[in-house]
């Protein structure tokens, strides 16, 4: 039976090598579909009152992108990998496209190749998105997902020769998806002995648009799972593994401080202050403290200013418009929360580094919050699919035990995973009880969040 699941899915990575045509034709019927959601709401009124999903195209646009797409997308990347990044991503094929019939293969520049801007990119995004209300207009998701594939579209003209330049250093969620992707019990894997073996000659190397050294491949987290180097040399192969192998078994390889950086003080920090900020009653004294204290002192414009809706939300017609101190309080609670949970895990897994003298384990073991991460990115994506679901009326009554389940066992993995990297370390069952007790207290914050927003605000 094993053999059997094996070869099916060796398989299904060869008939995704050999049918690429049928691949394009997917990746063009998705760009087909992101365009029309993307634009069309654009251009239309907002939604009148009591208007559906079903009978409303911005509403049905909201709910596709907000509701379905980003919150699967997310999911994707624990099940299958970056399929969705190799197969689906409109941003992608548009990027590679222009590249490959009118780019100009111009040299990347050192600064596009920094590191640091998918942490970057995806913290602003995040914030900015917050502060123009993406999740429910139609006018600001044009403006920041059409803004991000002209982007796309423009660093593929200018560089990479057919490859996914964009995708590979500046993308916004690059660095999200490379991280929740090591999840995944599926890869593409050379087998370096079979590599050696091989004597024919190949009549062209396969072409891999995120330019990875393919003879290198063991894990899922930079790969696409585009499928175009499956079967060469009759080594690289889809298959199955353990969904904490990348972690445990390579995690130590990956040494990049900017993806860690990511992990704690974006998808962690940022994530929780801008899912949380809407329900936070501590936002709420917050601002008003803030509007007391102007008020006494007689400085009243933060209080009226507000801005055009590219700078903050602007709907008068909907009664929605942040004046200028909503925008401050929206961008400090988020911000804030971002460098609060960031400074907080850093510091103890950079104390637990220096108790084991071996400054990269901090790189090593942050990577065991990844599920946590990935929990807290799903459940408040989904917050705003059950949103938009419960307005049309429909009762979630398993709702709170599902988000128990999925919170409770991505807490589980996250410890056990963590446990799993201390004993490599651990010689002395004191050192492995103080380690394990304080990753277990570092972790406490961020289930509390979730906990706060979802059972008790
Ligand atoms: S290594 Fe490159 S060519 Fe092979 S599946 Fe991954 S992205 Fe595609």
């Amino acid at each position: 039976m094993r053999v059997l699941l094996k070869k099916a899915i060796n398989q299904t990575g060869i008939a995704m090598q050999r049918h690429q045509t049928i691949i394009q034709g997917i990746k063009w019927f998705v760009v087909a579909i992101y365009f029309l959601l993307l634009i069309i709401p654009a251009l239309m009124h907002l939604p009148p009152k009591h208007s559906h999903i079903f009978n409303n195209i911005v509403l049905f646009a909201q709910f596709v992108f907000w509701g379905i797409w980003w919150p699967f997308v997310i999911l994707s990347m624990l099940f299958i990998g970056r399929i969705w990044c190799g197969v689906f991503c409109p941003e992608g094929t548009l990027t590679e496209w222009t590249s490959k019939n009118f780019g100009r293969n111009k040299k990347i520049p050192r600064l596009l190749k920094w590191r640091g801007w998918p942490a970057i990119a995806f913290i602003l995004t995040t914030l900015y998105g917050q502060l123009i209300s993406v999740y429910d207009y139609a006018i600001p998701a044009l403006l920041i997902l059409g803004g991000s594939t002209a982007a796309a579209i423009v660093i593929g003209y200018l560089y990479g020769n057919g490859n996914r330049v964009w995708c590979r250093y500046l993308c916004p969620v690059n660095g999200v998806f490379n991280l929740l992707s090591r999840l995944s019990p599926f890869t593409f894997k050379t087998d370096q002995q079979k590599w050696s073996e091989f004597q024919e000659k190949e009549h062209s190397n396969p072409h891999c648009p995120p330019m990875i050294n393919i003879r290198q491949l063991h894990g899922v987290s930079a790969c696409h799972m585009c499928g175009r180097c499956a079967g060469y040399r009759n080594a690289v192969s889809l298959q199955t593994r353990s969904v904490n192998e990348e972690i445990l078994v390579y995690g130590n390889e990956q040494q990049n401080i900017w993806q860690i950086r990511l992990l704690l003080f974006g998808m962690i920090g940022v994530a929780i202050g801008a899912f949380t900020w809407t329900v936070s009653p501590w936002f709420v004294y917050f601002k008003q403290y803030l509007a007391e204290w102007l008020v006494n002192h007689e400085i009243f414009w933060p209080l009226n200013a507000t801005a055009p809706w590219w700078i903050l939300t602007n709907y008068p017609a909907n009664n929605d418009s942040f004046n200028l101190l909503d925008g401050f309080c929206v961008s400090f609670y988020i911000l804030g929360s971002g460098i609060l949970y960031g400074v907080w895990l850093t510091l103890i897994y950079k104390f637990l580094a220096r108790l084991y003298h071996k400054p990269d384990f901090y790189l090593y073991f942050s990577q065991a919050l990844i599920p946590l991460a990935a929990a807290g990115l799903f459940l408040g994506l989904n917050a705003t699919s059950v949103k938009l679901l419960q307005y049309e009326g429909i009762v979630f009554w398993w709702l709170k035990d599902m988000r128990a389940i999925i919170l409770g066992g991505a807490s589980i993995w996250s410890l056990y995973l963590g446990y799993k990297i201390l004993r490599k370390y651990n010689k002395y069952f004191y050192q492995m009880f103080l380690s394990f007790t304080l990753y277990t207290v570092s972790v406490i914050p961020v289930v509390g969040a979730w906990v706060l927003m979802f059972w008790i605000w």
